[in-house]
């Protein structure tokens, strides 16, 4: 195959037949020529708003394959390299035990794919639901405000990402192809399969759903088991190596090789592992606000009058306040919701979410100012403190609702009556309030001082009807629990894995780090079918 770089369609002429025609004239053969093609990136460069285009990247088969290759000096022409990712089966060690992974997020399925497609019958435990009735539980929540404190939009099959935009777009270099494994295996699970080579892959809720009932049906297919609303209560180490868990506070499980892939919320987990002892540090991460506005209006701020054509706009805002703190958008959400994402009674924390079409009025984003150490302490689980205060304002000052406010009454320090233009767009119930009430001062100033910057970089953004919630307190793991180079704890046996054990943040990372963790566990440990 040939790989062809860099093929720039207008968007408006944008088709297969086109971009077939570009091929062919930049490998300066006729599209007869070429015998199947596959597309292996697509982007979309908007820097100019009357010419935008479609960037390609293309694999071609062509019997003229040596020929093009030999008169070729484009350094956007060449043979396509084999991007294949491997396990490296290398371990010696017996286990005693079948590994069990703890969590069926990101981290912990991707880890049991894994070590289940190679012959390690894992046992998967999820404190949460199974995804059918996890559904089921959160749509209560959202419409009667009773929260499962064990199944909810953090806690259950398919971990914290399940009710979220299933943003997969991640800056990290793929040098062992894991990143592809990943989302080879999305697909082959029903993800769309545009995810393989769109620049900003997304899946949408609706569309995650099924892919994880599919993943599971896949690992038990291939020897995993999966037991759920089963929770990790307590760990027994003899000689510094796990020897045995508990579940659910009474049954006791034989263990040797445990997995941690336990989520940035299980709290009780954390707490649990620092009364024994697993070295554990904090880590800086960001709170603060959702932001509201209506989807058009970024659309034409970002693509013009070529907006009808495109998708839901997106969009990436960072800043740094005079006193040295970072303030930027996360986990936008085109075409979105924004959702209580709850776990724990008298707490609120909200997130965002959108299915596959990103069709609703709104967009929005989380708005969210840089903590550290020096805000919460050096305490390993001094971060966690910090979130839960704030997340106990929140849900104090909107009396259990998602407390909202316009943005000129924040800038006034005014309770809102109720929303103008713009439409709360909302997953859970909400309430018009004031969250200078919710809010510390490091955050809000912080926040005050950004706004009329983004308002020039994105026109509108700082419109006075634009609509924020509180409080966005999970960004990422305010707890890292340290491993070394075999990505073992302190304690032998022990795996932290993913974004609770500090390792990710997003989806695709933390499928990652499982992939990583199941290698580590191929290299030092025999499978069952090499035993
Ligand atoms: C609403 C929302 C929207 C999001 N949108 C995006 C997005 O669009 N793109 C993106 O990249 N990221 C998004 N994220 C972040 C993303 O979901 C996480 O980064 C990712 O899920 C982390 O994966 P993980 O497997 O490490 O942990 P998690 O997904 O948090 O999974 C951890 C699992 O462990 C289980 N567990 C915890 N403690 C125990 C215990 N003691 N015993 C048994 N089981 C336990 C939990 O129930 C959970 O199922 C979103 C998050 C939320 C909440």
């Amino acid at each position: 195959m040939i790989r062809v770089r860099q093929i720039k369609i207008k968007v408006l002429e944008d088709s297969i037949q086109r971009l077939i025609e570009e091929v062919s004239k930049k490998l300066r053969i006729s599209s007869s020529d070429i015998s199947s093609y596959q597309i292996k990136k697509q982007s979309l460069d908007a820097r100019k708003k009357d010419a935008i285009f479609y960037i390609y990247e293309v694999d071609i088969k062509t019997e003229k394959e040596k020929e093009i290759l030999k008169r070729n000096h484009s350094k956007d022409i060449f043979k396509a390299p084999k991007e294949e990712y491997q396990l490296q089966k290398t371990g010696e060690k017996s286990l005693k035990n079948r590994p069990i992974i703890v969590g069926s997020g990101p981290a912990g399925l991707f880890c049991a794919y894994l070590l289940a497609e190679h012959g390690y019958y894992p046992l998967i435990i999820e404190r949460g639901e199974k995804i059918e009735d996890r559904i089921k539980t959160v749509e209560t929540f959202w419409k009667e405000g009773i929260l499962n404190t064990e199944s909810n939009v953090q806690f259950g099959e398919g971990g914290a990402g399940t009710f979220s935009d299933g943003k997969l777009n991640t800056l990290v270099k793929d040098a062992f192809f894991r990143g592809k494994k990943v989302f080879e295996i999305f697909v082959e699970c029903g993800a769309p399969k545009e995810i393989l080579y769109l620049q900003k892959p997304h899946i949408g809720t609706d569309l995650l759903r099924n892919v994880v009932r599919n993943m599971r049906e896949k690992i038990k297919e291939m020897g995993g088991e999966f037991r759920y609303n089963t929770c990790l209560t307590d760990i027994k180490i003899t000689d510094e190596r796990v020897e045995e868990i508990e579940v659910n506070h009474q049954e006791k499980i034989p263990c040797d090789c445990l997995v941690l892939a336990i989520g940035h919320s299980a709290r009780d987990t954390f707490q649990m592992l620092y009364k024994k002892k697993i070295q554990m540090e904090n880590k800086p991460f960001a709170v603060g606000v959702r932001i509201m506005h209506p989807q058009k209006m970024i659309d034409e701020s970002q693509y013009g009058k070529m907006s009808q054509y495109l998708p839901p706009a997106s969009y990436k805002l960072t800043y740094q306040t005079e006193k040295g703190r970072g303030v930027y958008s996360f986990c936008m959400c085109p075409g979105g919701y924004v959702v209580n994402a709850s776990s724990e009674k008298g707490h609120l924390a909200i997130n965002g979410m959108s299915n596959h079409n990103r069709d609703s009025e709104n967009a929005n984003s989380a708005l969210v100012v840089t903590i550290g150490p020096k805000d919460f302490g050096k305490d390993p689980l001094s971060g966690i403190l910090y979130q839960k205060k704030l997340e106990e304002k929140a849900y104090q000052v909107g009396n259990g609702r998602i407390p909202i406010q316009l943005y000129k009454d924040f800038c006034e320090n005014k309770t809102s009556v109720s929303p103008k233009t713009v439409i709360p767009i909302m997953k859970g119930q909400y309430i018009m309030s004031n969250l200078n009430e919710v809010l510390p001062s490091e955050i809000k100033e912080a926040i005050k001082e950004a706004m009329p910057v983004f308002g020039k970089k994105i026109s509108g953004y700082d419109r006075e009807d634009a609509l924020l919630a509180a409080v966005e307190s999970r960004t990422s793991s305010p707890v890292r629990i340290v491993r070394n180079e075999r990505l073992v704890s302190s304690v032998e046996g022990i795996y932290p894995c993913g974004e609770g054990a500090g390792y990710a943040g997003g989806i695709t990372t933390a499928a990652i780090d499982g992939v990583k963790v199941a290698e580590k566990i191929a290299q030092t440990y025999k499978s069952e079918e090499t035993v």
